[in-house]
């Protein structure tokens, strides 16, 4: 990226897209100097040709501007300092994302460039819009928040479609994002303790559709219908989408399994998602319904959008189908590390052997009593066993199981002596992983890895 040719910068933070950014800038003919408090992390700078330099102490004045990498989490101490000390020096605070605006608006002005965010089904909707884009033969570059840090994709240019994910973080850092399409799921609370206030929050995500050329948004809650209210008045180009029953005249809509275009008050059929496994539940018909919308005028090819939403393989861990074991359907729902997550699961399927758990997060499981008539049974793992066998309290049968190389077999085993016709083991812990495990994707691998053994077994 040559936004700062011949111009210092500080980058700060080397996690995976930092590293990718400084490289970047370098090759596009910055001075750059880095800093990372880990010291691992360093010395790979170090080895990888980057100039170290401890910016707590450096000279601010030389710099054009701070580089901070959304991987910094913003409860560590150090982006604090390194934004005051950037302050002080009048200089800006961006990111690897504001970086790609600036040099497509350079080498590429126009190329595709759908960008994506929303407190919940960014990932999902980012690879489903890529999918899709696919499908209708283009190529695609996917990434940002998602796995590849952005500067790591192949550059903006117009026989390419970059789709990207981007977390609220990501677009604070990027002032003037000025995608093709800019989706916006939804706007729910979570990630207070990073934004402040809801009205920070929702201002923020606003941001990336009020830049967009074209702005798609999911209007089921007041703050994104607030949002397309003030877009609309202000004459922008804008997609309403609804899966919950939102009433508009042009639009997508997700209704009783089926996708929907609203256009003059009339509603064509574009695709029926009851067979499609990957995009199960009417979160999955609001993610569908905005990567429709973002399509623009390919998405009025119904046939062929129906076809790429069916291949749509899904994404791994999230109501991911492992397979069967006879009757049995194993599904692995490890991202769900909240409650409002694995509601999703709860709501998707019924004659459920749960397996559940893991080191809690506020409020528990309560908010999931509404559903406790679809289960048939739970298996508590990890830290979270005690207090999760409180609020189930005698609404069906609990074993406990400790961990998930016990709950597994045993799940699998009643929902196979069970008389139900369609059991489903499914593992949707409503619980962080990090008491038993790295990650949720180490956990989702485990699960899946116990109950292929248990399929593969004669
Ligand atoms: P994100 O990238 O925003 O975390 P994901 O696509 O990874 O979202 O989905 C995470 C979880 O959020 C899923 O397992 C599902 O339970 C839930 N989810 C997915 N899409 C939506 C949606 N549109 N609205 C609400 N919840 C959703």
């Amino acid at each position: 990226v040559t936004a700062f040719k011949g111009k210092s910068v500080a980058v700060f933070g080397l996690g995976g897209s930092g590293f990718v950014t400084a490289q970047a800038l370098v090759a596009g003919g910055a001075r750059v100097n880095v800093w990372d408090d880990n010291e691992h992390a360093r010395e790979k700078a170090r080895a990888a040709g980057l100039r170290i330099e401890n910016l707590a102490a450096a000279d601010w004045s030389v710099f054009e501007a701070l580089i901070l990498s959304p991987g910094v989490p913003l409860t560590h101490p150090a982006p604090h300092w390194t934004v005051i000390k950037a302050k002080e020096a009048g200089i800006e605070v961006i990111g690897d994302i504001e970086l790609f605006c600036r040099e497509r608006r350079k080498i590429a002005p126009g190329a595709p460039f759908v960008a994506i965010t929303g407190t919940n089904g960014k990932s999902t909707t980012t690879a489903l819009v890529a999918h899709l884009f696919s499908s209708f033969g283009f190529s695609v570059e996917i990434g940002g928040n998602i796995g590849t840090p952005i500067l790591a994709l192949a550059p903006p240019d117009k026989s390419r479609v970059h789709v990207i994910e981007c977390s609220s973080y990501q677009i604070d850092l990027a002032p003037s994002l000025d995608p093709s399409v800019g989706i916006l799921l939804n706007v729910t609370p979570d990630h207070l303790d990073r934004h402040g206030t809801m009205e920070n929050y929702a201002a923020i995500k606003a941001r990336l559709v009020a830049g967009a050329d074209h702005a798609v948004i999911g209007v089921d809650d007041e703050f994104t219908r607030a949002i397309a209210a003030r877009l609309r008045e202000a004459g922008r180009e804008i997609t309403l989408v609804s899966a919950a029953g939102q009433k508009f005249d042009e639009g997508i809509i997700y209704e009783g399994g089926r996708l929907f275009r609203r256009e003059g008050g009339r509603s064509d059929l574009i695709a029926d998602l009851a067979g499609v496994a990957s995009l199960r539940g009417a979160h999955n018909g609001q993610n569908a319904a905005v990567a429709i919308a973002a399509l623009g005028a390919l998405g009025r090819d119904h046939a062929r959008v129906a076809a790429g939403l069916a291949s749509f393989p899904g994404l791994a861990h999230r109501l991911e189908e492992v397979g069967r074991l006879g009757k049995v359907l194993f599904v692995n729902d490890s991202k769900a590390t909240n409650a409002d997550a694995a509601e999703k699961a709860l709501l998707s399927f019924d004659e459920i052997f749960w397996i559940l758990g893991g080191r809690a997060k506020q409020g528990g499981i309560e908010p999931l009593r509404p559903l406790f008539g679809r289960i048939v049974k739970a298996y508590l793992i990890g830290e979270a066993s005690e207090a999760f066998a409180q609020t189930i309290s005698g609404a069906f049968p609990v074993e406990f199981c400790e961990t998930l190389e016990n709950a597994v077999p045993k799940a699998a085993e009643d929902a196979r002596a069970s008389a139900l016709e369609s059991p489903v083991v499914l593992l949707s812990p409503a619980c962080a992983s990090f008491d038993q495990f790295p990650d949720f994707e180490k956990r989702g691998d485990r699960f899946r890895a116990l109950a292929k053994a248990l399929m593969d077994k004669p």
